[in-house]
């Protein structure tokens, strides 16, 4: 922080905002092109304060602040003009206010333990409420002990002098989960690359990324060989082994080359809006274009035209094991790629979390934020297109394959029911395609191994593993549980979509007469948490309606196995920790209100166990 008065890590006073309040607060970042601090307070409370608003311990306890106020009230020669642009400034406080009286003020202000968000939750939780302090600033939530209203709150009701964060909020069409990472991520840049410590790395580290590199593949290989297999019973250890040549095809590589081909020109095709992506940290935003569903129109209508062609899709159960193979090479090679060509990407093009300086550990994480040639970027594509769609694809595959192998004259029921549950998903996904653009793929994380393996191996790969397991396991399902599954897909469908929706729109505009009515939580960063409907019900209701679409995509195969069951335990694994890890951000992002929700809201997923 060259430019910078104050240094991370600097304990200094900082004014709470529309007040003359100082607290003490750590500086956590600077940001060089707004000359805005990122500080916390000692709640845990992070605001963004300008630096006229800090002013240093020692200054502080001299009793010279450096508001401008402060500034004001020692120089009675100060023209009257500019006191005067306020409007919300009283001619009473103007001509009563005395240097002792700010003086006493501030005093009493130390005094006054920090609790912005101690309103108690009775008072706090009602839309009205709510609604007023969307609308002005967070400062209200610490009404009780701010006595006095400066020029400072009419310039920050204005917009202009304090950044709360309140830009999603107020309607800008963003989703705010990735706000606090960007905060991280700002605050992991402000330090070079090669000063990420050791105990920051993620994965167990060097040694941690470098066996799952070659864990993940395998692990992925064995869940094949494994469903494949007639015995698909994990008592079937070790595995038979398949013939090296069963593993490799030059003719399936260059199928699965032509197939990313065919999307990556699908989504180059000149439909569907283009918008902006989350600002970069050099201000700039970049442009993508939102056409997936389109391609994925234009899929079906190819895949019907080789239907019609009488192209035989069991091929790709047949060689399956070689596709996977193929996708791993086709991984490996771009990795190595992106890798590369991130030698060449300006400081502001860098992920902040792979680049730790360690080559096999950024390697995996991905240094560049946003590799594009051109317009085309690498990793919004690989995000959604050619893994996503090929899952449906893959589904359609076993599904010809599994009437071919059981002599059916239509598919099984519990094949159908695994083929539509898991489209609805691929479609509702590639629907909303545009809120991936604010969730911490795209936003954080760099594009290196993990993601390209993610996408292009594990996702089309595993999650197909229910339909790839019925072609060689039939299980009858009766019209008891076929009308069970239905029910219970679409009771966790609604769960996830509602839950998704309305946060959605809330961050958008929480005067939004479909979100409005909910009860909320105020926050001291301006933003507010719903406490009531899904969200009052458990803090991760999204997450609750997936695990249950999960089990009910898992369900029509049947008790016999636990191989089926892979997807249901992978979701539940990754989504507990997506949550301990979200709650943990929403803590230090949202102190003692988040505490607040939690003791509203008990349980993070699933309501009475967890
Ligand atoms: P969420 O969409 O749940 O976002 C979490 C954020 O929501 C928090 O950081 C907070 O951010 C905000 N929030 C939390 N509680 C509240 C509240 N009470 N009121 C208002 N805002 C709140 O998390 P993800 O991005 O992880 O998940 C998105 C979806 O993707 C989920 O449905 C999930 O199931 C799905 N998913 C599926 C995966 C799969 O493999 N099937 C993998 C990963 C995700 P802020 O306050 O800043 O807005």
């Amino acid at each position: 922080m060259p430019n910078a008065r104050f240094q991370i890590g600097d304990t200094v006073m900082g004014r709470w905002p529309g007040s003359n309040l100082y607290y003490e607060v750590k500086v956590l970042s600077f940001d060089n092109k707004t000359r805005l601090y990122t500080v916390i307070y000692k709640d845990g409370t992070e605001l963004e304060l300008k630096e006229s608003d800090i002013t240093s311990l020692t200054m502080f306890k001299q009793g010279v602040p450096r508001s401008r106020s402060r500034s004001r009230s020692r120089s009675p020669g100060r023209p009257r003009r500019s006191r005067s642009r306020s409007p919300a400034r009283t001619s009473r406080r103007s001509s009563t206010r005395t240097t002792e009286v700010r003086r006493e003020k501030l005093k009493e202000a130390l005094e006054v333990r920090l609790t912005p968000l101690s309103m108690t939750h009775e008072n706090n939780t009602n839309s009205k409420h709510e609604k007023k302090e969307e609308n002005n600033t967070a400062t209200n939530t610490a009404s009780t002990i701010i006595e006095e209203k400066t020029e400072t709150e009419s310039e920050n009701q204005a917009g202009g002098r304090y950044n709360l964060r309140r830009r999603k909020d107020q309607g800008d069409g963003k989703t705010e989960q990735i706000e606090l990472e960007q905060k991280t991520e700002t605050l992991l840049q402000t330090k070079p690359p090669s000063a990420i410590k050791a105990t920051d790395l993620e994965f167990g580290g060097r040694v941690g990324v470098f066996f799952l590199m070659f864990l993940l593949p395998l692990a992925v290989l064995a869940l094949l060989i494994l469903c494949g297999q007639k015995d698909a019973s994990l008592q079937s250890f070790p595995l038979e082994l398949p013939a090296l040549q069963s593993l490799w095809d030059w003719q399936v590589f260059g199928i699965v080359l032509l197939w990313l081909l065919f999307q990556a020109v699908l989504s180059l095709l000149p439909v569907g809006k283009l918008v902006d992506g989350m600002p970069l940290k050099n201000g700039k935003t970049l442009k993508y274009r939102i056409n997936g569903f389109y391609a994925l129109l234009l899929t079906a209508v190819a895949v019907g035209v080789a239907l019609y062609q009488e192209v035989d899709f069991s091929y790709i159960h047949a060689h399956f094991l070689r596709f996977y193979t193929s996708a791993l090479l086709i991984v490996t090679l771009l990795s190595i790629y992106l890798f590369v060509r991130s030698r060449w990407a300006s400081k502001d093009e860098l992920a902040p979390g792979g680049n730790s300086g360690y080559i096999i550990y950024d390697f995996f994480m991905g240094r560049e934020l946003n590799p594009r040639i051109k317009n085309f970027d690498i990793k919004f594509f690989c995000e959604m297109r050619p893994g996503l769609i090929g899952w449906v694809l893959i589904n359609f595959a076993m599904l010809q394959a599994e009437m071919k192998h059981q002599n059916l004259e239509s598919p099984s029921p519990a094949m159908l029911l695994v083929n539509i549950f898991q489209l609805l998903w691929v479609v509702d996904g590639i629907w909303h395609e545009e809120k991936l653009l604010t969730m911490m793929d795209i936003v954080y994380d760099g594009f290196g191994f993990m993601l390209t393996f993610g996408d292009l191996a594990f996702v089309p790969f595993t999650f197909t593993c229910q339909a790839y397991y019925l072609v060689s396991h039939p299980n009858e399902l009766s019209v008891f549980w076929i009308i069970t599954l239905i029910t219970m897909n679409g009771v966790g469908y609604y769960i996830f979509r509602k839950a998704n929706s309305q946060k959605f729109a809330f961050r958008k505009n929480p005067s939004d007469p479909a979100v409005s009515h909910l009860k909320t939580i105020p926050t001291a960063t301006g933003k507010s948490l719903i406490v009531s409907g899904l969200w009052g019900w458990v803090r991760h209701p999204n997450y609750l309606g997936d695990i249950i679409m999960g089990l009910a995509w898992s369900l029509p195969c049947g008790f016999n196995h636990l191989i089926p069951y892979f997807y249901l335990i992978y979701l539940i694994t990754l989504l507990v920790h997506r949550n301990t890890r979200d709650e943990r951000q929403c803590r230090k992002k949202y102190g003692s209100a988040w505490e607040e929700y939690c003791k509203a809201v008990p349980y993070r997923i699933f309501p009475g166990i967890y």
